[in-house]
């Protein structure tokens, strides 16, 4: 009688093992500085959780980091790297704004120099197409200096998001892109890169997804089972969990997750292992 019981929790254990690493939460927007980091490690504490590191980006609230304003992204990008120097477990997502040209270029290059691996651009609110010339410059001297893309696609923006971030993605094959949000609910057209991965020397490999903010709406819903076939097309590898902080808590999105009808390695991948080698982060 005392051996079915203990076994039953030995196999409840494995699991629970799989997923025990914190995870990194590659999405969080400081929309308020200093305040926002503090709001968000007190809801990440309050929900009995830790995070192995977090993405800090601006964005949203009085943080649009519009064109022809640079230096003023330089003084934002300035504050950002102040705050990770104080808070060791924020990594800092930088931005430019691709219209600002030679002078986005130059920033760039800066911020590289003082450590940054990630850079967010984002067409709806900084109100730039995708498909611009500027965009595809600035994106490929990202992957020249070793930093990845984040770049929102939640398909919010009229006249093929997703579309238009594949052709930029195939037209800097060396620099790494997280497409936030994974498409949104317009997240089945990212199963054509199983297809273009069978064309010659179109590999799509650079393309990474998070799958903040959609994932809370799909888990358990009648589409998780389609969404699973294309987190499992486009990659496990190339997936990470992000909260979109305050829009929406990490608890609530490892809670979908976890619901994510998905192995424990799977999640293991997405929770942490993939953030940490995109991010370069210490196993
Ligand atoms: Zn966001």
């Amino acid at each position: 009688m005392k051996i079915a019981p203990l076994l039953a929790a030995v196999l409840l254990a494995v699991p629970h093992i799989a997923t025990a690493q914190a995870p990194i939460d590659s999405h969080v927007h400081l929309w308020n500085g200093e305040k926002s980091i503090a709001d968000y490690e007190a809801q990440v504490k309050a929900a009995g959780l830790t995070v192995a590191a977090f993405g800090g980006m601006w964005f949203g609230g009085p943080n649009q980091a519009l064109a022809g304003n640079p230096d003023d992204i330089r003084a934002r990008n300035d504050a950002l790297l102040a705050l990770a120097a104080k808070h060791p477990t924020m990594v800092p997502i930088a931005t430019a704004h691709p219209y600002d040209g030679a002078a986005a270029l130059d920033e760039l290059q800066r911020v590289a120099g003082l450590g940054v691996k990630l850079l967010k651009i984002q067409p709806h609110t900084q109100k730039f197409d995708p498909a611009d010339p500027r965009v595809l410059a600035l994106v490929r001297r990202a992957g020249d200096l070793g930093i990845a893309v984040v770049i929102d696609n939640a398909n919010i923006v009229p006249g093929g998001d997703s579309e238009k971030l594949f052709n930029l993605a195939l037209g800097a094959p060396k620099t790494k892109f997280v497409f936030a949000h994974m498409g949104g609910l317009n997240f089945r057209f990212w199963n054509i890169l199983k297809m273009a991965r069978t064309a010659e020397g179109l590999f799509g490999n650079n393309i990474y997804f998070d799958i903040s903010a959609t994932v809370t709406l799909v888990a358990d819903a009648p589409i998780e089972e389609e969404f699973i076939w294309t987190m499992r097309n486009v990659g496990i590898d190339r997936i990470l969990i992000g909260s979109d902080h305050p829009q929406f808590s990490l608890k609530q999105t490892l809670d979908a997750l976890d619901r994510l009808d998905i192995t424990p390695a799977e999640k293991a991948k997405i929770r942490y292992e993939n953030a940490r080698d995109l991010m370069g982060l210490k196993p």
